[in-house]
């Protein structure tokens, strides 16, 4: 790849050694795992090792690393390129606009990966189906799931390398989360017909539960007493001389359910699943209500303009991949910078550090 017969960059995330020697030129040593290829074989994978190198050349390589001085190479390494399809011509249904009816997902709409390519399948199959029956779309937003922001990344911000689902990709990373998945996203498989009867039963006495162990763990009020506070104590919390609220006590991070359970003597026979839940929304309350101001805050410094000469490499705290990203599309404002693919939330916010410290030029 580097004497340039070969003209594909390689995945960014599946780097050959070649390319981490080039790119990560300051590290002194450089990690191998050697993993068995199964319970009745032999063979071991090389992990952290792929190459492009000729074959002779990785033998000689491979043997000059202590401990494998010996090693005989079954199968050697390869580099891999593929192409696809540009995927800014799709729907958020991942059909594409100018041929109805077409539906990609996964490597062939240029991401990478397993998820990747599953979750995608899943909305392209939903969608061809409801299209087949006639019924309305199913779009997922960026604000309700990961695969919503994987398709939206997608289909507004194009791809240039595989894309990755990572969840730094997300801003809205506090609402996105396991214990709440069935929330975000049991309503609309039940609406699409994914949803059996049984299933939908079971979520909506989940949901039941948990807005009535809301409610009891902000309208209960624990008396201050001897057990109540030996128990805080151990636990390194402060002691109480009035009533508290059970939720004020689960919002402190020293506790939780768990801990609370000795004093907590009306609770509720409930699932592990509610009480998790419900701990969750209780303690990040004020995280995600924070969240959302950050969410809008930054929206509205979108309008931000770049200065157009400005070396991106040269920003401390940004991403090697933002950097070079940002190099590339030499981005005209803030909100331009926020939607090229491979610049995350956090590159963001370097930048507007960066941006206030500074001088902005002047806006237009
Ligand atoms: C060496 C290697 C290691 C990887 N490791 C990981 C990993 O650890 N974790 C991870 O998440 N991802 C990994 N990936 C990436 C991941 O495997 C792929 O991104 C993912 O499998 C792509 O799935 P897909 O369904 O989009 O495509 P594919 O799995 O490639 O499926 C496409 C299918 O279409 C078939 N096909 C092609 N043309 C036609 C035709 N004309 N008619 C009918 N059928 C056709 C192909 O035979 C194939 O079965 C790795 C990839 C490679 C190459």
């Amino acid at each position: 790849m580097y004497s340039g017969k070969i003209e594909g960059v390689g995945p960014r995330y599946c780097p050959s050694i070649e390319d981490k020697i080039v790119r990560f030129a300051d590290k002194k040593r450089h990690q191998l795992f050697i993993e068995p290829c199964g319970l009745d074989t032999e063979e071991m994978y090389l992990q952290g090792m792929s190459s492009s190198l000729p074959e002779d050349v990785q033998l000689a390589f491979y043997r000059s690393i202590p401990g494998l001085e010996h090693v005989e190479i079954m199968r050697s390494a390869y580099a891999i390129e593929y192409d696809c399809v540009d995927p800014l011509q799709m729907e958020p249904t991942l059909e594409f606009q100018d041929i109805p009816g077409l539906y990609g997902a996964g490597q062939f709409n240029g991401s990478s990966g397993y998820e990747e390519a599953a979750a995608q399948g899943l909305v392209a199959g939903i969608n061809a189906a409801l299209k087949v029956q006639g019924r309305e779309p199913m779009v997922l937003d960026r604000a309700g799931s990961y695969i919503g922001t994987l398709v939206d990344d997608l289909i507004t911000k194009g791809v240039t390398d595989p894309y990755r689902m990572m969840t730094s990709r997300s801003e809205y990373r506090l609402v996105l989360r396991q214990d709440n998945a069935d929330e975000r996203l049991t309503p609309t498989g039940r609406e699409i017909g994914l949803i059996s009867d049984d299933r939908w039963q079971r979520f909506q006495l989940k949901q039941q539960q948990k807005a009535e162990e809301m409610i009891r763990a902000e309208k209960t009020v624990l008396a201050p007493s001897e057990a109540l506070n030996q128990l805080l104590v151990s636990h390194e919390t402060s002691p109480v001389t009035s009533g508290v609220r059970l939720a004020d006590l689960i919002r402190r991070p020293e506790l939780n359910y768990d801990i609370l359970t000795p004093v907590d003597g009306n609770r509720p026979d409930l699932p592990a699943a509610v009480f998790e839940n419900v701990e969750i929304e209780i303690k990040y309350q004020g995280y995600i209500k924070r969240q959302k101001a950050d969410i809008a805050e930054m929206r509205r410094l979108e309008e931000r303009r770049l200065p157009t000469h400005v070396d991106y490499r040269q920003i401390v705290g940004l991403r090697t991949e933002a950097q070079e990203k940002l190099e590339k599309v030499k981005p005209a404002n803030v909100g331009q910078a926020s939607r090229i693919s491979g610049v995350s939330p956090a590159d963001i916010s370097v930048l507007l550090i960066w941006l206030s410290r500074n001088r902005e030029p002047e806006k237009q």
